[in-house]
């Protein structure tokens, strides 16, 4: 099939990518000429594990291209995907300037049948809106789809290739029959690809992020609850993961939720439900709870020195990206941390091993100009009064906890992940905070 990708991020490229592997043509479009040379000139402006094998792989059979040009681009496909942002505006509602801009500029360029599938995350209602403003500008017949998109950063290729489902939202038989042709290669092993009606499959979306923030949130609550009775919520984890009425994934305690999805996606349908007069009350608390997370490591820190004054102490940073396996930092936890802890006067050595530069173009000045980015995990230590931890990069689990005393001036450890076993930080000196978890050698 002929396909057009409009935007070209996260989304955008891995869909693209991954059609284009499954043996389809594909061109993708951005606003962005920067990012379009480079992708032309075969550099990928993303990390995502697995995606430059199979980017090469595309682009030299000629399966896959990149323009600005959204005419050609329209022209050349039957299938028009629209993969562009959908930050949060104002009071959280979604931003859909980007969108309904594009669902115009279509209107204007269609000349025949084309099925346009929106794979961005969008309010419900938002394909009628596309499907009202293209109507408004031509004459020919078109189908608009809703296809949310499940991908995680991190995993995004994997995901892609092998969806545990594919939600389509359509009441067209012929442009579901088309998505279910060009889904199959990633559904062999018998996922189902679901057939829904428009609103429902762009509610899906918001219902499945804001469950998983949900569940994230209500183990971080229990994790704060263990840290005021005693109790290990690593334990109390393992004790209800078992249940597979409840299941082990999105139950580890830690600094909070972030990335591009999560925040905004919640934020979104608490929006639209107060819209529709309808107060999502659980949304409001998983809310609250997350922006007090984020920071919560750094009120362990005035706890431990019993001033909120770090003035003269560099503390290291190990993670800055918002999960492992990603440059992406939007709504890090490692933000909001730095920020907090350079305003208390503080300064920083940190190391991730991908993130440092998107990191360093989202970041304050001031955190900038108190921060010394490093090349490797053993730098980020060397004469730090103690070491955050921040995400849970699997290269971080590798030293094994008594290593760290060399390095650092002060062997303290704020850990928002909860890398390293309890009972080995016990047989050490090292002063071990981590959450919801017994604090280890702190009196
Ligand atoms: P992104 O910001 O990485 O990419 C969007 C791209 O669209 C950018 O390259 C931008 O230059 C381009 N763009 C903007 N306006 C354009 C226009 N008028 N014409 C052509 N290109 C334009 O965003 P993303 O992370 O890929 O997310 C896209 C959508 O998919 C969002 O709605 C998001 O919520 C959703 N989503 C994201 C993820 C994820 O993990 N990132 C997962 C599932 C769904």
């Amino acid at each position: 099939m002929n396909i057009a990708v409009i935007g070209t991020g996260y989304v955008g490229l891995v869909s693209g990518t991954c059609f284009a592997d499954s043996g389809n043509n594909v061109i993708c479009v951005d606003i962005d000429k920067e990012k379009v040379n480079n992708l032309g000139e075969g550099n990928i402006p993303i990390y995502e594990p697995g995606l430059q094998a199979i980017f090469e792989r595309s682009t030299s059979e000629g399966r896959l291209t990149f323009t600005t040009d959204l005419p050609k681009a329209v022209r050349q496909s039957e299938i028009i995907f629209l993969c562009l942002p959908t930050p949060p505006g104002a009071d959280g509602q979604a931003d859909l300037s980007a969108v309904i801009k594009v669902a115009g500029q279509l209107g204007e360029l269609i000349k025949d049948y084309k099925i346009i599938v929106n794979k961005s995350t969008v309010p419900v209602g938002t394909a009628d809106r596309v499907e009202e403003v293209i109507a408004s500008k031509t004459e020919v017949d078109f189908d608009v789809v809703s296809n949310p998109e499940f991908l995680r950063e991190g995993a995004a290729v994997d995901d892609f290739r092998k969806p545990e489902r594919v939600v389509v939202g359509t009441s067209s038989g012929h442009a579901a029959e088309v998505m279910r042709t060009l889904y199959e290669p990633f559904v062999r092993s018998g996922n189902p690809i679901i057939v829904m009606d428009r609103r429902s499959s762009e509610l899906t979306k918001y219902a499945a992020n804001s469950m998983l923030a949900t569940k994230i949130t209500f183990m971080n609550e229990m994790a704060n609850v263990c840290e005021r009775v005693g109790a290990n919520v690593d334990n109390v984890r393992r004790g209800i993961g078992t249940d597979s009425r409840i299941g082990k994934r999105f139950i580890f305690a830690g600094i909070g939720y972030g990335g591009s999805c999560f925040p905004k996606d919640v934020q979104a349908i608490h929006y639209t439900a107060k819209q529709n007069g309808y107060d999502f009350q659980i949304l409001d608390s998983v809310m609250k709870v997350n922006e007090q997370q984020k920071v919560s490591i750094v009120a362990k820190m005035e706890d431990y020195y019993g001033t909120d004054d770090f003035s003269g102490k560099t503390f290291g940073i190990w993670g800055l990206s918002f999960k492992p396996e990603t440059d992406d930092i939007r709504e890090a936890p490692s933000l909001y941390i730095a920020e907090a802890l350079v305003k208390r006067g503080a300064r920083l050595l940190a190391y991730d091993p991908e993130a440092v530069e998107t990191f360093q173009e989202a970041t304050t000045d001031e955190v900038n100009e108190n921060t010394i980015y490093v090349r490797s995990q053993q730098e980020a230590l060397k004469n730090v009064d103690a070491l955050v931890i921040c995400t849970e990069w699997n290269e971080f689990r590798r030293p094994t906890i008594d290593q760290f005393q060399n390095h650092m001036k002060e062997s303290v450890i704020f850990d928002g992940r909860n890398l390293f076993d309890l009972d080995r930080a016990r047989k050490t000196n090292i002063k071990y905070i981590s959450v919801g978890r017994p604090s280890i050698n702190v009196d």
